[in-house]
């Protein structure tokens, strides 16, 4: 199974804990190597769990209050410090970038890596981004400010039809030459199109995250039959009234969005500093959707 894993990095919302640091995850794929949000502290986490900076190729950033991004300036200036020469691909709201410049300018810093900016926009779900082996896709979530959440989908693989490999017994170059997608010609010169030949596998794994949001409903089908949905649950749903009137969601609200949506596990996180013991809202979830996890910082999860 080619590696697809999260780590946690913090699990904590705006006021940052010893244990629990604010929002920022790190995201593995077969050599692929992401951040999403980037809360101050995010440098010393990715030190403590040995995971180098130097490697990120992508960092989204869901909106700018400052739980989110406040690291994201210190962890720039040390790849700069490290010598960086690799391109940084970065996502986010409009402004992050103008901020960014600003305090560049401000230190007379002149990084020695590229910063390619896409700015999120829109109120559909979007396709920010792909390789060869993924998707990356934006999407409105509901918060104070124009927020965003992520979906990171493997494309679907090409499977070649095991019924044509044992008629035809095809050799090394062929397999190759049909994953690329020519046609077959065989022994009596008959054409054999890739498309009977190619079977697209419909089992991609995917990873959301929705942070910060609100309860809201539309994105359920964004994220259709996720295999891992993280979904901020900041209270507990007696602070329900707390939890409208911040457009942040309680645990309840994430166990519908994740039975709604048919994902296959659930992991709540971005908790209010308040909670010092996690089980109440761990058992609160899990009352509603069984397959539920809690975040805490270092938490490892494969997909
Ligand atoms: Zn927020």
């Amino acid at each position: 199974m080619i590696p697809f894993e999260l780590t946690i990095l913090g699990a904590g919302s705006a006021l940052p804990t010893i244990h629990r640091s604010a929002t920022s995850q790190f995201l593995h794929y077969n050599g692929q190597n992401m951040l999403i949000d980037c809360a101050e502290g995010t440098q010393i986490r990715l030190q403590q769990l040995k995971i180098s900076a130097m490697k990120l190729d992508r960092i989204f950033i869901s909106h700018l209050h400052g739980d989110h991004y406040f690291g994201l300036i210190g962890l720039i200036n040390s790849m700069h410090l490290n010598s960086r020469i690799k391109p940084l691909k970065l996502f986010g709201p409009p402004e992050l970038i103008n901020i960014i410049q600003l305090m560049l300018q401000a230190s007379d810093t002149s990084l020695n890596f590229p910063i390619n900016f896409k700015p999120l926009a829109g109120f559909e779900k979007q396709k920010i981004d792909e390789d060869e082996q993924l998707q990356y896709f934006s999407f409105p979530v509901k918060h104070r400010i124009p927020a965003w959440g992520f979906l990171i989908k493997e494309k679907p693989r090409r499977n070649i039809d095991p019924e044509f490999i044992e008629k035809y017994n095809p050799n090394h170059q062929q397999l190759q030459a049909i994953q690329q997608g020519e046609d077959f010609i065989d022994a009596s010169n008959a054409r054999i199109s890739n498309a009977e030949i190619i079977q697209l596998s419909s089992d991609q794994r995917a990873y959301a995250f929705c942070a910060d949001t609100a309860y809201h409903e539309p994105i359920v089908d964004y994220i259709k039959g996720v295999s891992l949905l993280y979904h901020e649950a900041t209270f507990m749903q007696d602070l329900q009234v707390l939890a409208s009137k911040t457009l942040h969601s309680t645990t309840v609200d994430a166990a519908n969005i994740a039975n709604k949506s048919r994902a296959k596990q659930l992991l709540i996180g971005h908790f209010s500093s308040r909670y010092k013991d996690l089980n109440p809202l761990l058992a609160e979830a899990r009352s509603i959707f069984s397959n539920t996890q809690i975040a805490v910082d270092g938490l490892k999860v494969v997909i």
